[in-house]
């Protein structure tokens, strides 16, 4: 390990993005003080990726721990950062640290703003995600689903939603609703290994002959894309439920339809037919509109950051700063950006899907972590030394507890593990056991 250099960063958020860039500095001998909403690290690699998944997720856990339990790297969970929460962006940014970085993920829900989004029976993915995998303010929210689920997206959310619908709700059918056509699908054909067992391949072919039309327009090939879609169905999982899921191509959702109680009883949709964009396709509505009926509706198109945090924000996103630097990776990219006074937010940075919302797989927000720290090395560069870490921590511990706060740190992460794995029993799919709320994990701790 290179010299002690006495800068510390603070990093908010320990996704793994967030916890890419507090290896990156802790390697180059700077302490970084993590602070995590989720009393338990990992974000959506411990929140997120599918539970049956355990291999990858367990990969990641003792990778974690590991970048956890170095001396340079002090970890508290339960510290939301925002208005109304623990500490203010402006607070962390007066401890003493050199350098903020933001690695919070993409917490803001992406509506489409279609009427009736509201209605009995309407959910988010990330919710429903959050939900199986027992993450505490969801995990024991009721999630009822009716019969026939409609999941709005054509991407690996959709089919995890689907995966949960299919393989432990046990619906009846679930159809997921694209706006382009098949060829379009954004899904990894390895995912769909999950739910191809109960694929409603003659439903399908139904679907490919209503739409062929609009796909020979643009040049595409239907026999050809039916193959190679259903052609991906092999090494399916095996069928433990008699669900039906099918697709709904060129179809975009214009109102939730609902019945006296409010209760979802369809969806009112519209025909799109494609359109040549550069190489790739656009949707364009054909103003022809028809009932869809379904009883329950998730969106699964794609997460917004959280805008109430208090980090400059424009359109769904955190604004980084537009003047490009020449330095790779390019530093503009990583700051975070004052419209209002043209100026970068000093020593504020931001990384993962706080920076890119919902940009690809954990390999991916990693590698933005890692990019972002190279970044805040040069930064730091030009920093004369920052206050010593004790005395960041010191003021950072006085202000929690004057908040009242519970900060939870990696020693009492190691007695929850251990009260985790001695309960019998693994909760609804997730393969192991999970309190499922905050008020149980610290009161596991407190005893000790
Ligand atoms: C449903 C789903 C399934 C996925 N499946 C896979 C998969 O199978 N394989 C794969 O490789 N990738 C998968 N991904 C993608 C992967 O999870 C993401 O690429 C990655 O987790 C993004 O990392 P991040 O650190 O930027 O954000 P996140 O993982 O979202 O982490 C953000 C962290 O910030 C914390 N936080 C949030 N708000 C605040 C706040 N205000 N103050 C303090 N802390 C805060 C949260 O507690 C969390 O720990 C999946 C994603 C989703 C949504």
């Amino acid at each position: 390990m290179s010299a002690q250099t006495n800068h510390v960063v603070i990093v908010a958020g320990a996704g793994p993005a967030g916890l890419a860039v507090a290896a990156s500095l802790g390697k180059a001998g700077h302490d970084v003080i993590i602070l995590n909403r989720d009393i338990k690290f990992g974000g959506l690699a411990e929140y997120g990726i599918f539970p049956s998944k355990l291999k990858l997720r367990g990969g990641l856990r003792k990778q974690y721990w590991e970048l956890l339990e170095q001396p340079n790297i002090h970890y508290l969970g339960n510290v939301s950062i925002g208005k109304e929460k623990d500490l203010t962006v402006e607070e962390l940014r007066g401890l003493g640290a050199s350098a903020v970085v933001f690695s919070i993920g993409a917490q803001g829900t992406k509506a489409i703003g279609v009427e009736g989004d509201s209605a009995h029976g309407v959910f988010h993915a990330k919710d429903v995600v959050y939900h199986f995998n027992r993450l505490p303010g969801f995990g024991d929210r009721p999630f009822n689903v009716g019969k026939h689920v409609a999941v709005i997206g054509a991407g690996d959310v959709m089919v995890d939603i689907a995966h949960w619908l299919v393989r432990y709700k046990k619906v009846e059918r679930v159809t997921a609703i694209v706006r382009r056509g098949p060829a379009e699908r954004k899904y990894n054909p390895k995912e769909i290994r999950a739910v191809c067992a109960n694929m409603d391949v003659e439903g399908i072919k139904k679907e490919f002959t209503r739409i062929k039309d609009r796909l020979v327009a643009v040049g595409q090939n239907p026999d050809e894309i039916f193959k190679s879609l259903t052609g991906e169905f092999t090494k399916c999982e095996p069928k433990v439920s008699d669900a039906k899921m099918g697709f709904q191509f060129l179809a975009s959702p214009k109102r939730i339809l609902v019945d006296a109680n409010n209760q979802v009883r369809g969806l009112e949709m519209e025909e799109n037919k494609l359109e040549p964009k550069g190489a790739d396709t656009a949707a364009v509505g054909l103003k022809q509109l028809y009932e869809f009926p379904c009883d329950s509706v998730v969106f699964a198109v794609g997460d917004k950051v959280d805008e109430t945090v208090g980090l400059p924000y424009k359109g769904g996103v955190f604004v980084t700063n537009p003047n490009k630097t020449a330095n790779e990776p390019d530093d503009a990219l990583f700051q975070a950006y004052d419209e209002a006074s043209g100026k970068i937010v000093e020593g504020v940075f931001l990384a993962g899907w706080a920076r890119k919302a919902s940009e690809g797989l954990v390999g991916i927000a990693k590698r933005d972590g890692d990019w972002c720290a190279e970044v805040v090395i040069r930064y730091l560069g030009t920093r004369t030394t920052g206050s010593q870490a004790k005395a960041v921590l010191d003021k950072l511990h006085a202000l929690l507890q004057e908040r009242k706060s519970r900060p939870v740190d990696v020693k009492a992460l190691r007695i929850l593990e251990s009260a985790e794995q001695k309960q019998q029993g693994a909760t609804e799919c997730i393969g192991e056991f999970k309190f499922v709320t905050n008020q149980e994990m610290i009161g596991l701790i407190d005893r000790g």
